[in-house]
């Protein structure tokens, strides 16, 4: 059944004209008045709604029971990410949001090819947030996971999130020999902080700002692998394990 992510309050009874982008997409699929969508919120759990009406650009819709369902992972995950050249970087949000990322930052690292500033670091944060939702619409999660600013790591160590981290594990993936193996280092942790670099990897001052702040380094094994696919890899063991 079609999902659309709808950040208004919902309640059983309530009609409803959908927001302009989830009304766009019903539009797109032919649905027809009579038709059964789901809708979600955020704010937890998930509603049936019937199509009552398709206008030109506006779409109409009778909002039905609500389940209370969510499809988070047991173990949050909270993604740093050096932020990737092109596509690269919307495929990350899409798989790591798919794959139960807690939430995630783009990292403004030293080595990013892309570098945001003012208006084109707004539009390309709301880029972001938008392949999440995309994701959480197709993987039937009701919990938009928060796609934060890019920042600097320096900005990052010094932010709330940062300190909220330092309850849980801190890892910090490391081409360093002395690397510890990701079981590890994770232990019986239910929260963690991943923090990855981007193609041109972290640098040394960017690794040792790490270490010094408390993230142990992580080894993946003895393949380098490029920027999107080691923390994908990391929240696949981390949530699916
Ligand atoms: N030449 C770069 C370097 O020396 O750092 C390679 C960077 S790699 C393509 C991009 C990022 O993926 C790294 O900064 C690291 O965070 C992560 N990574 C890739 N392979 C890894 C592995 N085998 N173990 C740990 N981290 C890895």
């Amino acid at each position: 059944m079609p999902r659309f992510f709808c950040p208004v309050p919902l309640h059983t009874g309530l009609n409803l004209d959908l927001p302009a982008g989830a009304a766009r997409h019903v539009q797109v699929l032919r649905l027809q008045p009579g038709a059964t969508v789901t809708l979600f919120n955020g704010e937890g759990g998930e509603w049936d709604a019937n199509v009552t009406r398709m206008g030109r650009a506006d779409v109409a819709v009778a909002v039905e029971g609500h389940r209370a369902v969510e499809r988070e992972a047991a173990r949050a995950v909270h993604l740093v990410a050096g932020i990737t050249a092109n596509e690269r970087m919307d495929w990350l949000v899409e798989k790591a949001v798919e794959l139960g990322a807690a939430s995630l930052t783009p990292l403004e690292a030293a080595r990013s090819v892309l570098k945001l500033r003012g208006e084109r670091a707004d539009k390309k944060l709301a880029h972001w947030q938008g392949v999440a939702v995309a994701a959480c619409e197709q993987c039937g999660r009701n919990r938009v996971p928060p796609v934060h600013a890019a920042q600097t790591l320096a900005a990052w160590l010094a932010s709330p999130q940062a300190m909220q981290a330092a309850a849980g594990a801190r890892l910090v993936l490391s081409l360093h020999p002395h690397a510890r193996p990701l079981a590890d280092a994770v232990a019986g942790a239910t929260t963690v902080t991943l923090l990855s670099g981007p193609e041109g990897g972290l640098t040394p001052e960017e690794e040792a700002a790490a270490l010094g702040a408390g993230f142990v380094p992580v080894t993946l094994g003895p393949r380098v692998l490029r920027a999107e696919t080691a923390p994908l890899a990391v929240l696949a063991a981390l949530t699916l394990g």
